[in-house]
């Protein structure tokens, strides 16, 4: 049987990290537990041992919930994605909330944390883009104290971060974006609801006076190892207008989809165009209809 222990303070989470290893090695953490335990039930399906003692970090109050100080807004680790949803946040997180809108079902949505989505860093994680395409940084603390990280050195490939040994992200810390930013987020699965991506895409963009691209990030979703910004794109949407945008990708992009059974390298590649196009297009203003 495994030991399961669940922390209700975060010194003393941090305290059972420090322990050395016992003999079924050192804990597993969970927060929400909807990657934790299909990822078990599957390795116990496989007939390999998954008794590594257990850290439940859910009742850890100081992690939780939405707030704005000066000059950010800090995403406790363990916010829900339901709670991303209903947390008043200006337009520019509108690609965030999409995405929150899009894990899985209300179940997933109500247990997964967006802490959890960063730790388990899957390509196809639909938290990253947004947060990569918001410029945000995570917070972590362990035996070393408190250190920030900016994300894209946080999530580093397929189920690499750049946690260290005994450390917790406590939280998600975005640079209060400017006023007009608005953003988008597209997802393209097998269906429309409960699928892991083939390709996901985020935009943040702020027009000028005259409609013209003004500033612009943007990354992609399962298409590399970890989610990618595209500063080659970004610099080529400046001036232009969004409905008239040139919206191609090139090789200095980085991306290096991979074929599996959702989809080919060449699809996921074709699909991310598809859907940055469309949601470039997007923020074209709309168009008055004549009285
Ligand atoms: C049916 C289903 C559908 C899903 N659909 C999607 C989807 O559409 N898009 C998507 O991106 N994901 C999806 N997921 C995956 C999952 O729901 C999300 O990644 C979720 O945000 C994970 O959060 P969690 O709190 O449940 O993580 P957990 O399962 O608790 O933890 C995940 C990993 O992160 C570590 N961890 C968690 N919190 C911390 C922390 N604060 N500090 C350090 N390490 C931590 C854990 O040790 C573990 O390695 C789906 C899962 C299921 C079961």
């Amino acid at each position: 049987m495994s030991i399961y222990v669940k922390a209700v303070r975060l010194a003393d989470a941090l305290a059972a990290l420090a322990e050395p290893p016992g003999p079924q090695g050192g804990f597993q953490v969970i927060a929400g537990g909807t990657d934790v335990y299909p990822a078990r039930t599957a390795r116990i399906a496989w007939m390999r041992p998954a008794d590594e003692p257990m850290l439940d970090i859910s009742g850890l109050a100081e992690l939780k919930g939405v707030a704005a100080t000066g000059g950010a807004f800090r995403i406790g680790a363990l916010t829900t994605w339901s709670d991303i949803m209903s947390a008043p946040l200006p337009p520019a997180f509108d690609g965030l909330k999409l995405a929150a809108r899009q894990v899985g079902g209300a179940q997933i949505q109500n247990r997964g944390t967006i802490g959890g989505n960063l730790c388990n860093a899957s390509p196809a994680a639909d938290g990253v883009p947004p947060l990569l395409a918001l410029d945000a940084e995570v917070e972590l603390r362990g035996p070393g104290g408190l250190r920030c990280l900016p994300l894209a050195r946080f999530v580093t490939g397929n189920r690499a971060t750049g946690l260290a040994p005994g450390e917790l992200l406590t939280a998600v810390i975005v640079p209060r974006p400017p006023d007009g930013e608005r953003s988008a987020f597209l997802k393209l699965g097998a269906r429309a609801y409960l699928v892991i991506s083939i390709a996901s895409v985020a935009v943040n963009l702020s027009l000028d006076r005259d409609g013209r691209i003004a500033t612009a990030r943007i990354a992609v979703g399962a298409c590399s190892a970890a989610p990618v910004r595209l500063t080659r794109l970004e610099a080529a949407l400046l001036g232009a207008r969004p409905a008239e945008a040139d919206v191609l990708l090139a090789a200095e992009d980085g991306l290096a989809p991979i074929d599996d059974v959702r989809g080919s390298a060449t699809y996921r590649l074709a699909s991310a165009e598809t859907l940055l196009r469309r949601a470039v297009h997007g923020f074209a203003p709309a168009r008055r209809e004549a009285a």
